[in-house]
């Protein structure tokens, strides 16, 4: 299984590691043909706006939404999220998102978090992170906190954390998307 790490600007080695360490083989992506032959992609931090220009300099929004319409998986982390959510943007999760949504009193934080069907609690790392204030089906609401934000959700194809799975040594959010997103979408195309 190859999956693209998008690799314009942001923590891209961090999520290299990672997928790797789960057992898969994990490429930069940094121009168009870099997408072909991918079963997946992530979609790491960074600044979103600036993510968002270098898109469009790249011509890669388009190919990548298109690619996010046809069901391939993405995972998007923090700037990712906000991409993945704009409609102006990669438009694959149904929600409004808040960008730098825990304002300056809580730029960066860490805290335990409750995922929807794990057992066990998913340590959370928070930079200067969006939330979602809503989802709206087809989109589901993994993580929510205390207050309400939604913190972490998929639509289908798509997964989305404000948080940063690629900074903690727990794999199991790059777990879920290998073996319950891409799995099972390669099946399918197979
Ligand atoms: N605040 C950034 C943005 O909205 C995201 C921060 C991050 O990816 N760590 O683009």
């Amino acid at each position: 299984m190859k999956i693209g790490v998008l690799a314009l600007q942001g923590a891209v080695s961090e999520h290299v590691d990672m997928l790797t360490a789960c057992g898969v083989t994990a490429r930069p992506v940094k121009e168009q043909p870099d997408l072909t032959g991918l079963d997946g992609l992530v979609i790491p931090g960074g600044e979103s706006t600036t993510m968002r220009k270098l898109l469009v300099r790249e011509q890669l929004l388009s190919p990548i939404k298109t690619l996010v319409q046809q069901g391939f998986p993405i995972f998007g982390t923090c700037a990712g999220l906000v991409l993945l959510a704009q409609p102006e943007s990669l438009d694959g999760l149904n929600g409004t998102v808040v960008r730098n949504g825990f304002g300056r009193q809580r730029e960066s934080f860490e805290t335990a978090l409750t995922v929807k069907g794990w057992s066990k609690p998913y340590h959370g790392i928070f930079i200067r992170a969006p939330y979602l204030s809503e989802v709206k089906q087809p989109a589901e609401a993994l993580v929510t906190l205390a207050d309400g934000q939604i913190v972490a959700a998929q639509q289908k194809n798509v997964l989305v954390t404000s948080f940063h799975p690629e900074l903690t040594s727990d794999p199991r959010f790059h777990q879920y998307f290998i073996d319950q997103m891409v799995a099972k979408r390669s099946d399918q195309v197979n």
